[in-house]
């Protein structure tokens, strides 16, 4: 088997490659020496330059590509696609600010009417990019419905991008060689490509595999389990924990497609359950969706499963709210399998009655060796059970004494998250033995 690490170093190392290939061109092959260019104004350009790669990089790291989505999954690439991003508008943004101080003429290009169109394809790009920032860190905050942010989103990029190239090719000086201006179009047409694939041939991938909505099933705690069946075609075929964008009604090309985690078994590809709890626009719906409807599937993605560590004694597994979804997933498929390893399930809810799939977690008694921990928050008076927050005490009380024997999966609220994570660290719990699963992505 292929090491994991070493896949995933190499993919840094492609992407730092990509990231400095113009300034190696630069280096190696200077542009004709000219005795007024500053030290100053040849930092700028290099700043520039590194700037709009890591821009067009940003194509391959949101287009959902399997491998690189395997080797990392999908919430630590997208936090390396917030911080890259930071980091690119800082090095753009940096780029003509050093030209404006070391030569304050240069300030007359901001005059868009008079300037000459590279200049203009530069402050075009510069404010698709400010859009493009503000928009994404303070998208709640500016109260903009996820949808058309994620269509803005793509068409910002664009704009920030092709002007940015429009740019540094009109400015010419360091791109006068055929084969340089290739590099950089080159760089161009790849993310553009990766575009089109993602709102383009996946669609159209999808299309050709659609399924049919069996039944929706309610459960405890304003959950809706949707059950879909694949239409003339074998399925999905997933790891247990893993999750997939779903596209109800009319077409995979709507923007409207939502990630949730499988919660059924992976040995039953051919009918899938999501458990799906009503917080919003989408999610309020699906309780009203009629059996018989279109549903399109971009899956599966994520790492955040028990079938990458078959090695580990056991698993410890903490879940809160509707969190639980792709551990019941790992429940029902280990259950399934016959694995007789020691399982222990903390589970976070807000009541008794709020417990979902509390009968069902109850009834895989009998065909697994696990623990079962509920954790109520507001309890009623006669419970005798684990009640408050999920900290370090309370796992202290469960988890194995040899913890790092086990690996560790967390799919909760945030704030659940980062203190249990905090915990187990704590109690002597290897990083390496922890894997979450963020559902506050974007
Ligand atoms: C990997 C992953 C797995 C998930 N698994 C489950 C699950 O098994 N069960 C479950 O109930 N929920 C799950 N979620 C959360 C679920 O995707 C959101 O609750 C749902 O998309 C909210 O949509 P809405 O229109 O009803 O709510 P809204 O009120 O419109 O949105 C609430 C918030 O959800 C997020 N969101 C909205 N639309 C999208 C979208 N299209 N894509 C990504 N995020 C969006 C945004 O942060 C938004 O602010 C998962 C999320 C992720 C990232």
């Amino acid at each position: 088997m292929r090491n994991p690490i070493v896949i995933g170093m190499s993919w840094i190392a492609v992407y730092l490659g990509i990231i400095v290939l113009p300034l190696l061109v630069l280096l190696f092959y200077p542009p004709t020496p000219n005795a007024e260019r500053s030290f100053w104004l040849e930092f700028s350009v290099a700043l520039g330059f590194i700037g709009l790669a890591m821009m067009a990089m940003q194509f391959a790291l949101t287009a959902r590509l399997h491998p690189i989505e395997d080797s990392y999954g999908i919430d630590l690439i997208l936090q390396f696609h917030r911080y890259t991003s930071v980091v690119a508008f800082f090095f753009i943004l940096v780029h003509p600010l050093i030209l404006f101080i070391d030569n304050p003429e240069t300030l007359q290009l901001l005059n868009f009417f008079q300037a000459p169109w590279r200049a203009r394809a530069a402050v075009i790009a510069t404010l698709a990019l400010i859009a493009l920032v503000v928009t994404s860190i303070w998208r709640k905050r500016l109260h903009i419905p996820y949808e058309p942010w994620r269509l803005a989103h793509g068409i910002l990029a664009a704009i920030a991008v092709g002007f940015g190239l429009g740019h540094a090719l009109g400015v010419g000086n360091y791109l006068e060689l055929f084969w340089k201006q290739i590099i950089w179009v080159g760089m161009a047409a790849a993310a553009l490509w990766l575009l089109l694939y993602v709102r383009l041939l996946k669609p159209l991938f999808m299309l050709k595999k659609p399924y049919l909505v069996e039944t929706v099933i309610p459960h405890r705690g304003n959950v809706w389990n949707l059950v879909l069946r694949p239409r003339s075609h074998q399925g999905l075929n997933f790891q247990p924990g893993q999750f997939a964008w779903i596209t109800l009604q009319i077409s995979p090309f709507r923007m409207r497609e939502h990630p949730f985690s499988i919660a059924s078994s992976a040995t039953h590809p051919d009918r899938l359950e999501f458990g799906i709890k009503a917080v919003g626009d989408f999610t309020n719906t699906i309780k009203d969706v009629k059996p018989g409807t279109k549903a399109y599937l971009d899956g599966p993605y994520g790492v955040f499963t028990t079938d990458r560590y078959e090695d580990t004694a056991g698993f410890v597994l903490i879940a809160g709210g509707i969190g639980i979804t792709p551990i019941m997933s790992m429940l029902v498929t280990l259950a399934e399998r016959e694995d007789e390893r020691p399982l222990l399930l903390i589970y976070s809810s807000k009541s008794w009655e709020d417990i979902t799939y509390r009968e069902e977690i109850e009834a895989l008694k009998d065909k697994l060796d696990i623990t079962v921990v509920h954790v109520l928050r507001e309890p009623s008076e006669d419970w005798s059970g684990e009640s408050g927050y999920v900290d370090k005490e309370l796992l202290q009380r469960y988890i194995p004494k040899r913890p790092a024997t086990r690996n560790y999966f967390i799919c909760a609220v945030p704030k659940m998250m980062e203190q249990v994570e905090a915990a187990l660290h704590d109690l002597g719990v290897p990083v390496t033995n922890v894997h979450m699963e963020h559902y506050n992505i974007v």
